[in-house]
């Protein structure tokens, strides 16, 4: 049967804030999103037995539908009436649960190359929105770039391209888990009851990046998950003081945690940053933005 290969790439977070708690106890968020480089292999291939099957390299990453790529064949063959399978094999390299969207940008790919597969049966459109179902970040792994979003993250605007530079992504050993998260920064920032938390502007992240001030730009650079996971993971700070050691103009944790990005406008002195990370023992990758 038919199979394809797409790059699923990460994604970081240049600006992340909570803007309040909504019914149901979902954050709404404004985020401005960066698609990488740094990226997972996924091969789907149509089976007629309907049943889907996955494989992957890691061992940190579910085999069944628990694993979010089987969902996404399982909700774009109902959404597309379609009784087929999907063969999905994935080759992570995106670091899991550390705030790059590994699972996310996985499905991301498989609910792509299905409907490439199968002759374009759901517009780009339908393929957003019923992305979303399985997760917010899903349809920004789709649509990739750089955006804005608000919402619950899923809703997607157009956002000024990032500079050129080169991204070096570099994860501690202990992984989060995004309900955690928003947990611990609920008990910081009184369940963000109404009034209680003034969201921060990104007027000032968008002029830099408009005029291409790279220097600028990650003087603007905003995570609120910061102040909930470095009392909590001292790994990120010690790597966000080792990046910006070595030479990067800012360095901050992506979505919530643990990962850590730094942004260097050089690429030997990005590349040296990889190669002392790897020596301190911490896994690390050089990457660069990728627009769409
Ligand atoms: P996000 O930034 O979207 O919140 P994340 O990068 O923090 O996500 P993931 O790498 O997606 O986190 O992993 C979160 C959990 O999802 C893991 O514990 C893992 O078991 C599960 N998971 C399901 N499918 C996948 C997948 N294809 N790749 C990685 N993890 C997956």
């Amino acid at each position: 049967m038919k199979s394809i290969k797409l790059e699923a790439y990460a994604k970081i977070n240049l600006h992340l804030d909570v803007v309040s708690k909504a019914e149901g106890g979902y954050h709404e968020v404004n985020t401005v999103m960066q698609t990488l480089s740094l990226c997972d292999d996924v091969v789907v291939a149509l089976n007629e037995s309907g049943i889907n099957s996955i494989s992957c390299n890691s061992p940190a990453v579910p085999l069944n539908e628990k694993n979010l790529a089987w969902r996404a064949a399982d909700l774009f063959f109902e959404r597309a009436e379609l009784s087929l399978g999907a063969d999905i094999k994935i080759t992570k390299r995106i670091p899991v649960a550390a705030g790059l969207a590994g699972g996310s940008t996985d499905a991301a790919a498989v609910f792509s190359g299905l409907n490439t597969l199968c002759g374009y049966p759901l517009s780009e459109g339908e393929l957003l929105e019923l992305s979303a179902k399985l997760g917010a970040d899903v349809p920004f792994c789709i649509a990739g770039g750089t955006k804005y979003a608000d919402r619950f993250g899923d809703v997607l605007h157009p956002f000024v391209k990032m500079p050129d530079c080169y991204v070096v992504v570099a994860c501690g050993k202990e992984g989060v888990s995004t309900p955690w998260a928003y947990a611990a920064l609920d008990a910081k920032n009184n369940n963000f009851e109404a009034g209680s938390y003034t969201p921060r502007d990104i007027t000032k992240l968008e002029a830099a990046m408009r005029s291409g001030d790279v220097s600028d730009m990650c003087d603007n650079l905003y995570n609120i998950f910061e102040s909930a996971i470095e009392p909590e993971r001292a790994e990120v700070t010690r790597i966000k003081s080792e990046l910006l050691k070595m030479g990067a103009l800012g360095a901050m944790m992506s979505g919530s945690g643990p990962s850590v990005f730094g942004i260097f406008t050089d690429r030997e002195t990005a590349a040296a940053a990889v190669e002392r990370l790897a020596s301190l023992g911490i896994d690390a990758f050089f990457s660069k933005p990728v627009s769409k």
